[in-house]
Order: structure tokens, then C-alpha cells, then sequence
């Protein structure tokens, strides 16, 4: 096995036994980025130099006896958290050359326990959309079958993930982009609870949504980086001032006396691909098998979700996308010659269409006289979602689902109809709307070679719960060590 295909916590054992050194790891990611990176397009932004720099100081480190989980651990960051002297694009010509001067509080949390960042990683532009294929910088390709998408938002770091060119990454998940890009590429992602992790750093696309998480290659990892980035902050009001557990230590607790919920309103869900809803049922099998009892549930408002995650999201982002306006950050267009003229014209070149759309939504729903039509109503049905969730929690510990209707599709074939996009979402928003945590976990592929993902949700702060049962799965199955053929 090669250095760089090693999970994060086999790599940290090596570290700290000095079989290895952080060094040697993250040359050996830098080698398989140059190897597989043209064809996979996850990186937008390498930082080598810096990247061996990091590994250099943790190598002394922990020649000093100064080791955490993650230190000298080689990562990749998705393109809107913010990192200090690199480049920070949300895959936007508008931030195309933007440098931020601080860094997002997850990326000090992982600096500070001594993880090395390689690079920056792509994703639909402003995390809108689940193809990362409407960056505005470049494509990414599914390391599974490259004429396919990694999913989205999170594709670079799913994809990544994936192909070995980090041992694991973060992500951001508004509406699923941290769980629909990890199961399309066969790793683990998580979307912990809303206010577990600081946003503070991180682009906001939409507010009451957005939420920091980890994609990995196994369970325990996830853990780890979860253990590494959570916790309050102060600069982050939305976050929770709550002690962090070792997320590592439930793991191994085994699932007898585990309830899970079964919601009877996405097992028949129309356009669920017979495949994927296989998949789904044999992982509930085998969980079953492992002292899980399954109990129906019902979640009735699960209809609206999508209306209401596609009123409340486009609100969120017309409003915090104000700020690009040539004049504070990034990309101005200095053709016009007065103010408004240029704001137009840089936000006309500066945002591709799916952003633009997503800003006149918003604009729209609440300019004057329609605001309680539409965010106001999509407010209040967004409480009946989250009441949907309260009561099902009351007779199960975990609500199991799909992440996404079908596997990943062909580059291209569903891009050009926002339509069909949005309803793909329909079994991941609701997690965001409801704020409580969500996690991808491997559980089986198509007949085309393609991964799917089981997705588990739980209760506001029960992400040990979610990774004991993950952990659990892992442990009688072999498909989250498959790894693609580049
Ligand atoms: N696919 C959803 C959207 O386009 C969710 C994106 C996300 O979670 N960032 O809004």
C-alpha cells in the first residue's frame, strides 16, 4: 500500500512509531496529485511548498514527543474556508484572485493540532449545486468513472478523498453537500449538528444552513477530524457552547438497543433508482443483524422540503452574495464608468448562471410586500419539518435513508435542468432544515461499478450515536476499502 492511501489513523500510528515521516506522507499525496490529478480535477489550488513546510514542523514536532491524532497528517480544504496567504476562489471568478487574510477557525483548529493543508479543493461555485460542475474554475470527474460527476457541492473534496490525494478533507453541507458527494464517491462524509462546528472563515452561502464537516476515508477518521474541528467559538454567535466528546470513544460500543427509524415516506419515494433502493435495504439487513431493531416512521412534511430548502436558500445567499460588488473583494469589472453600471456588469461577469439564478430568486422572494409570502411561509413549514423529525425521534435512536435518488450521473446529462438538480436534494435537505447531524457511510455499489451511500440521521447532537452505527457497519462490510482503478 502506498503512503497515500493509508486512512488517517493508520498514518498517525506509523507517525508516531516513526516508521514514517509527515514528510514522506504528504510528498507521497503531492506524487499522486501530479500522477491523477488531470484527469480528476480536484485540486484548484496545490500548496506544495507550504504543505511540506507544515509536514517539516510536524515532523519536529513529533520528534519533540508532540503528537495529536492529526499531526503531520496530509488534508484537503474546500475552496471557502477561508486560509491565510492561499488563494480562496468558491470556484468563482469573482474571488478568482482572492487571497484571504486570516483563516477560517477550522483551519487554525487543524493547524493547531498539527495537520498539514495540501491544497484547496473544488466545488460548485458558492457550494450551489450537487455536480461540482458549476465551478467556475474547472471540472471534476468522478475517480469511480470519470465521464461521471463526483456529486456536489463538496466533488473536489469527496473526489480527493477518493483518489488518495489527501488522507481526508473538509466540506461544507447546506443542503447535502458534504453526505451526496461522499456517497457518490464511495467515502464517509458527516454534517454535524448545526452549531457544532464554527462557520466563522467559511463563505456563507445560506446562514441558517451551512455547516462545516469531514469526509474521509473510514469512520474512525471521520471522528477524528470531527473531534479536531468542533466546539464553540466566539466568533461564530450560531455556534454552541457545548463540550466536545472523543467522538472515537463510542465507536466501538456495539448496536444492541439501537432503534432505527425506517420513514415510510422515502422508501417508495418515486424516481428512487431500484438499485440504490437494493443497496439501501441490505444495509438495513445487515444492521438488523447486528442487534438493530427497525421500527417504520413517518416524516408527512418530507413533500415540502424542497420548496422550502429552495425558498430559504436563495434568500440566505441573494442576501450575504451582496457583499460581491467589486468594491470590497475580488473581481471588478472597469468598464463602466459610475456605480451602478459597474456593480451590474461585475456581478453580471463576476457570477455564472446557477449563482445568478439562485441571487434573483432570492431578491425576488423577499423584496417588499413578499416576504411572508415566501420566506416567512417557508419558515414556518421549515418548523413543521423539524417537529416531522422531533416525533420520529421519540420512538427511534436513528432514521435511516438514501442519500441520493441514484448513483452519480454522466458529466453533463442533468446540469442544464435546475429543476431535476433541486429534487435530487430531496433526501439530504431535510437534515439541514431541521439542523440535526447526517452522515454518508459506504454500503454498496451498482451494477455499473457505481458507490452508494446510506445515509444516517439522528438527533440535534447525537453525531456519536451516528458514528457508533457507521462504525458497526464498517466493521461486517468491505465497502468503504474499495478503492477506484485511475
Ligand atoms: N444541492 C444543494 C444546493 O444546490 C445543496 C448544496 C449544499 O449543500 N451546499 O443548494
Amino acid at each position: 500500500m502506498e503512503l497515500n492511501e493509508l486512512t488517517i489513523h493508520a498514518a498517525h500510528d506509523l507517525l508516531r512509531n516513526k516508521e514514517i515521516s509527515s514528510v514522506e506522507l504528504t510528498q507521497a499525496v503531492l506524487d499522486q496529485i501530479a500522477a491523477v490529478d488531470d484527469k480528476v480535477g480536484a485540486y484548484i489550488t496545490v500548496a506544495g511548498e507550504q504543505a511540506l513546510k507544515a509536514a517539516a514542523n510536524a515532523d519536529q514536532a513529533i520528534t519533540a514527543g508532540e503528537i495529536t491524532p492529526l499531526t503531520g497528517i496530509p488534508l484537503g480544504i474546500k475552496d471557502l474556508m477561508c486560509t491565510r496567504g492561499i488563494p480562496t476562489t468558491c470556484a468563482s471568478r469573482i474571488l478568482e484572485n482572492f487571497v484571504p487574510p486570516y483563516n477560517a477557525t477550522v483551519v487554525d483548529k487543524l493547524n493547531s493540532a498539527g495537520a498539514v493543508t495540501v491544497g484547496k479543493l473544488n466545488m460548485d461555485e458558492f457550494a450551489m449545486g450537487s455536480s461540482t460542475g458549476h465551478s467556475a474554475l474547472q471540472a471534476t470527474y468522478n475517480p469511480w468513472d470519470l465521464e461521471r460527476i463526483p456529486g456536489g457541492s463538496s466533488g473536489g473534496s469527496a473526489a480527493a478523498v477518493a483518489a488518495d490525494m489527501c488522507l481526508g478533507a473538509l466540506g461544507s453541507d447546506t443542503g447535502g453537500s458534504i453526505r451526496q458527494p461522499a456517497s457518490h464517491c464511495g467515502v464517509v462524509g458527516m454534517k454535524p449538528t448545526y452549531g457544532r462546528v464554527s462557520r466563522f472563515g467559511l463563505v456563507a452561502f445560506a446562514s441558517s444552513l451551512d455547516q462545516i464537516g469531514p469526509l474521509s476515508k473510514d469512520t474512525r477518521d471521520c471522528a477524528l477530524l470531527l473531534n479536531a474541528v468542533s466546539g464553540y467559538d466566539p466568533r461564530d454567535s450560531t455556534s454552541v457552547p457545548r463540550d466536545v466528546p472523543d467522538y472515537t470513544a463510542a465507536l466501538k460500543a456495539g448496536l444492541k438497543g439501537i432503534r432505527a427509524g425506517i420513514p415510510r415516506e422515502y422508501t417508495d419515494k418515486e424516481g428512487l433508482d431500484p438499485e440504490v433502493a437494493a443497496a439501501i435495504k441490505a444495509a438495513i439487513a445487515t444492521l438488523e443483524d447486528l442487534g438493530v431493531e427497525c421500527v417504520e416512521v413517518s416524516l408527512p412534511n418530507t413533500e415540502h422540503c424542497v420548496a422550502v430548502y429552495y425558498v430559504i436558500a436563495p434568500c440566505e445567499a441573494s442576501s450575504n452574495l451582496a457583499r460581491y460588488d467589486g468594491v470590497k473583494y475580488g473581481f471588478r469589472d472597469t468598464g463602466a464608468d459610475s456605480l451602478i453600471p459597474m456593480y451590474r456588469a461585475t456581478r453580471s461577469a463576476g457570477f455564472g448562471a446557477e449563482v445568478q439564478r439562485r441571487v434573483i430568486i432570492g431578491t425576488y422572494c423577499l423584496s417588499a410586500g413578499y416576504y411572508d409570502a415566501y420566506y416567512g411561509k417557508a419558515s414556518q413549514v421549515r418548523t413543521l419539518i423539524a417537529r416531522d423529525f422531533q416525533n420520529a425521534f421519540e420512538t427511534c435512536d436513528v432514521i435511516l435513508s438514501p442519500v441520493a435518488p441514484e448513483p452519480a450521473f454522466k458529466i453533463g446529462e442533468n446540469t442544464d435542468d435546475p429543476l431535476k438538480m433541486y429534487l435530487s436534494d430531496i433526501f439530504t435537505l431535510s437534515a439541514n432544515l431541521a439542523g440535526i447531524p447526517g452522515m454518508s457511510v459506504p454500503c454498496g455499489f451498482s451494477q455499473a461499478g457505481l458507490p452508494i451511500g446510506l445515509q444516517i440521521l439522528g438527533p440535534h447532537f447525537a453525531e456519536e450515536t451516528l458514528l457508533k452505527v457507521a462504525y458497526n457497519f464498517e466493521q461486517t462490510t468491505e465497502f468503504h476499502k474499495q478503492k477506484p482503478v485511475l
